[in-house]
């Protein structure tokens, strides 16, 4: 009788997924890259890859056994940057390309980083509070060896937040034998997390949606906003944007999508949120049966702000937004790109719009360094400056090179990082 073995899934990804797209962005910039391009190889293979086995004792004594990863895509610039996802769809293809979108991304807004990115394959809503702890902790137990404040500081992503942050500091620190809070960013303010740092990503996005908005000649009081994804971006950017007068009139979740003509009332949507875990059973509004449906509703700016690939070849074409803010990472696929750039829509990549993240991570990390501590104003007023002149800059450079914003973010990343790389030199 032969017996049947979990196989691992880097053994069993014949798809090249999310790993792919972000290829076929980094061909669309290779030309324009100069004699830089002849380092662009560098891009197009992480540097460092840790699977590892994350086993944890589970309330009723059986061992569960998960798979956790850490990917640092690039350090040229600084020490590997970027956050932790805990879901059920996780992937090594995922979490590199999320590790190279990171790369990108910081140096698009120009904070002193790499890229990196980690995550486990679980559904943390099957775990229980302790289950939680413990398979956190034994998961930054495992990738201890190649973390650290100056070699590569994790964040929250999906399904991670500021107890996980705090854990993962705790973890570290009791490795090290002191305490270390400039390990990951994210934490919570009692642990020397920054002021703004939950809200910064939404904010970031509502920042650079105010300026494409602009851009566009379109009012942002009474713009109706559609968007995808109700946790620490879309929840935030969300209440932004109708405290700014935008109506939200739709919020799709992993559940269920409200739509409400009149516009969505968002701080009781979040407290609904908050009680219940989704958007689903909250009152007042109509509930969509066909989810899909929510790319072609009637909207002025779209948010994907949940997960990557949901803007494809199938659904651009019946998109009828003006404007397509990132909040997620990686949301449209390269097809769909080149539709929507056809059809007029303006997409503000992810490598922009949500990068207010890691922007008030850098504050964090700095005020960790300098154990001093910046007021709110300050950081926001810092967090748009910096958002506001990486927009201007890659709008600038689309115009003169009529490319995509997208093209153009990743003109500007991708010659900071191989400038770096040159400069650096080959080792040995
Ligand atoms: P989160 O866990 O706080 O929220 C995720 C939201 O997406 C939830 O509302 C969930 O219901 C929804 N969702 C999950 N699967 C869905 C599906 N199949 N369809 C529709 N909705 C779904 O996560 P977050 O931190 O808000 O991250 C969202 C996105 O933003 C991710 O792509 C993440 O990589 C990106 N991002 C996050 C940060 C950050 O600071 N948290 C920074 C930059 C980018």
């Amino acid at each position: 009788m032969s017996i049947q073995h979990e196989i691992p899934s880097y053994l069993t990804q014949h798809e090249i997924g999310p790993w792919g797209v972000y290829l076929e962005q980094i061909d669309r910039v290779t030309p324009y890259l100069g004699s830089l391009a002849r380092w662009v190889e560098t891009l197009k293979r992480p540097k460092r890859i840790l699977i590892v086995d994350v086993p944890i004792e589970r309330d009723d004594g059986t061992i569960a056994h998960f798979e956790g990863y850490r990917v640092q895509h690039n350090t040229s610039r600084g020490p590997g940057k970027g956050g932790v996802r805990f879901h059920q769809d996780v992937t090594l293809s995922e979490v590199m390309a999320l590790s190279a979108w990171m790369t990108v991304k910081n140096a698009a807004v120009n904070v002193p980083y790499g890229g990196a990115k980690g995550g486990i394959r679980v559904d943390p809503r099957t775990l229980s509070p302790g289950e939680l702890q413990r398979m956190t902790r034994r998961y930054t137990s495992e990738i201890n060896i190649i973390i650290g404040p100056n070699k590569d500081i994790p964040a929250p992503d999906v399904n991670t937040n500021e107890q996980i942050m705090a854990w993962m500091m705790d973890t570290y620190s009791m490795n090290q034998g002191s305490t270390s809070s400039g390990v990951v960013t994210g934490k919570p303010i009692s642990l020397g997390g920054s002021l703004g740092r939950r809200e910064a990503t939404g904010r970031g996005v509502f920042v650079v949606g105010c300026e494409a908005a602009a851009k566009q000649g379109l009012d942002i009081k009474g713009a109706r906003v559609a968007i995808q994804g109700f946790g620490n971006v879309g929840g935030i950017a969300a209440r932004l944007f109708s405290e700014a007068g935008a109506k939200v009139i739709a919020v799709q979740d992993h559940i269920t999508t409200v739509v409400s003509e009149a516009g969505i009332d968002v701080p009781a949507l979040q407290a609904h949120v908050n009680a219940t875990g989704s958007v689903a059973g909250f009152t007042g509004v109509e509930t969509l049966n066909d989810r899909a449906r929510f790319w072609e509703l009637d909207c002025d700016i779209l948010v994907p702000a949940a997960l990557e690939q949901q803007i494809t070849e199938s659904n651009a074409n019946n998109i009828r937004a003006k404007i397509i803010l990132e909040g997620a990472n990686g949301p449209t696929m390269p097809a769909a790109d080149d539709i929507l750039r056809e059809k007029g829509v303006l997409v503000v990549p992810d490598v922009i719009a949500n990068a207010g993240g890691v922007t008030v991570s850098y504050f964090e990390w700095v005020q960790d360094f300098s154990s001093f501590f910046w007021t709110e104003d300050e950081i926001n007023l810092r967090l748009t400056r910096i958002m506001r002149e990486a927009f201007a800059a890659v709008w600038q450079l689309a115009e003169e090179k009529n490319v995509s914003l997208r093209t153009a973010a990743f003109i500007v990343a991708c010659t900071r990082v191989l400038q770096a790389r040159e400069m650096r030199g080959l080792y040995p």
